[in-house]
């Protein structure tokens, strides 16, 4: 069995593991960013307290290291596009890895390293077209596509958050009009209830959130809905619906077996999911929608490190 360090690099943490070829996470631990400190070199430094970690005890065993970050990555792992880590523009962060620790280093869009972890070990494991999205405060994308991630020509970003699903729509802080995570991204979700108090409608929500608009989160309004306010079911049948005519688009285009979710709204949220899943199957083409399943993320808080790691064991 062969291992691997994998590094989950976030605006605010570092997660850290060894990994196995099969799935495992050996151990793992996490390391401020310090992206506060806006230094790029100070946050590589922390990247290099956590690899070290990882590579401590293990024999020089190790085939590599798979390194997720937020932003879009080239082919020679160099990353541009983070807006929340420091400097972090035109970085070769393969090249000065690689350097440092003299064995093979790949480095991916964290999403990308999401879907591959889900693809091999996760909820589309045996599967071999398949589409990942992670919802939270952006929405993220990848896409296995016949047992390979996708990539492009150049770039690593599969931009699933940034597809438009109404041309006519709000811009986006992309740019780019009307696209999906300017409807189901987190501040989008809460300014939903928000604006419902606002208007004067009656909801749990602002009672769970002590009548105090800075409190309510996407987590309070799924609190809400089970408890059976009004409000907060049309805002996650709402999230279902545009996520459902997103999926149908890509159901369309990729013909996929598994359609795997993951991330902070969607968690124990099953009317997304029978929502999205209905959604496809009313607009989607008939042929295509008689074995794509809708399922939630299967690896849990460390798929960001079990997919960074699995990124050194691509084919
Ligand atoms: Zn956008």
């Amino acid at each position: 069995m062969e291992k691997s360090v994998g590094i989950d690099l976030g605006g605010t943490f570092i997660k850290a593991g060894l990994t196995t070829s099969d799935g495992a996470l050996l151990k793992s631990m996490s390391f401020p960013t310090l992206a506060e400190k806006g230094s790029r070199d100070v946050v590589l430094r922390q990247m290099e307290k956590a690899i070290d970690f990882a590579l401590q005890g293990t024999d020089k065993k190790v085939k590599g290291i798979g390194i997720g970050t937020p932003g879009i990555v080239d082919d020679k792992g160099c990353v541009f596009d983070s807006p929340n880590l420091p400097e972090w523009e035109n970085l070769p962060l393969q090249n000065i890895f690689q350097d440092k620790y003299s064995m093979p280093v790949v480095v991916e869009n964290d999403v990308n390293a999401i879907t591959w972890g889900e693809f091999l070990y996760g909820a589309g494991k045996g599967s071999n077209t398949m589409i990942c999205v992670t919802l939270g405060t952006g929405v993220g994308g990848g896409i296995v596509h016949n047992g390979k991630l996708m990539r492009g020509k150049t770039y690593s970003a599969v931009e699933i958050g940034h597809m438009t699903i109404d041309y006519k729509g709000p811009q986006c802080k992309c740019g780019n009009y009307g696209c999906i995570e300017r409807y189901v991204g987190r501040d989008y979700i809460v300014a939903k209830a928000v604006d419902a108090i606002k208007e004067g409608k009656e909801t749990l929500i602002y009672i769970l959130a002590e009548r105090k608009i800075e409190n309510i989160t996407p987590k309070l309004i799924k609190e809400a809905w089970r408890k059976g306010d009004f409000i907060a079911r049309q805002i996650l049948e709402d999230v279902g619906l545009c996520l459902g005519a997103l999926f149908t688009s890509l159901v369309n285009l990729f013909n996929p077996e598994i359609i795997v979710i993951g991330g902070g709204i969607s968690q124990q949220a099953d009317i997304i999911f029978s929502i999205i899943e209905k959604t496809i199957q009313e607009r989607a083409m008939k042929r295509l929608t008689i074995n794509v399943k809708v399922i939630p993320a299967g690896l849990g808080n460390e798929t960001g490190i079990i997919g960074a790691g699995a990124l050194v064991f691509q084919k």
